[in-house]
């Protein structure tokens, strides 16, 4: 079990581990109205509302509109290089901070577990959670997520010093993720799933 169960938390679905094949982007929905979206050369549109989803930096773009107040100010302290963020230090400076946290995953909780199919990781940050799970479990489909571009952009940064690489970083609100109901086998989030307001709905999700 996460020693630190006020910072560490991970979420295992009740259902029944499924393999999925579906593995590549054609797995997307969209987060506002849940239509299928289309995949252009720079991003996707919804079939159904229209909405356009673009990717930046290889970054994929699902932030929905009317975010929450404190979700904003999360994107901006992300934003901005002088709010104290350790993340704003040098990628491996911002990694030693996080120390305790992720000699925890390894140790204690991804040990615990013989993944496969889909994994999550929400409200990552720099993501590293991603890139161990990556590592450990190869044949995993890595989703690393924040709500923050600017954390994503810091979390490529990692990505490469790490030399891991999660199948996919994108931008997402835990309130309306741009997936299909039932798709994950693992969600993972530290210090992120007490902001939920809806925790018991997200985790049905
Ligand atoms: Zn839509």
């Amino acid at each position: 079990m996460c020693q630190l169960s006020k910072d560490c938390e991970g979420v295992s679905s009740d259902s029944p581990r499924k393999v999925i094949t579906m593995s590549d982007a054609s797995s997307f929905i969209c987060p506002e109205c849940h239509g299928q979206l289309l995949q252009q050369a720079s991003g996707y549109v919804c079939v159904a509302c229209n909405r356009v989803y673009p990717i930046r930096s290889g970054i994929h773009l699902f932030t929905p509109h009317g975010l929450v107040s404190h979700t904003m100010e999360d994107i901006r302290a992300w934003d901005d290089p002088d709010s104290g963020r350790a993340e704003h230090l040098e990628p491996w400076r911002a990694l030693l901070t996080k120390e305790p946290l992720i000699r925890d995953f390894e140790e204690n909780v991804l040990s615990q577990f013989s993944l496969t199919g889909q994994f999550l990781e929400v409200g990552g940050g720099m993501c590293w959670a991603s890139y161990l799970a990556k590592n450990r479990f190869p044949d995993c489909v890595v989703y690393a997520s924040d709500v923050a571009y600017s954390a994503l952009l810091r979390a490529e940064q990692l990505s490469g010093l790490m030399k891991l690489q999660p199948d996919f970083h994108l931008t997402l609100d835990v309130q309306s993720c741009p997936f299909p109901d039932d798709f994950f086998d693992f969600v993972f989030g530290s210090a992120t799933l007490h902001q939920i307001p809806d925790l018991e709905g997200f985790v049905r999700g």
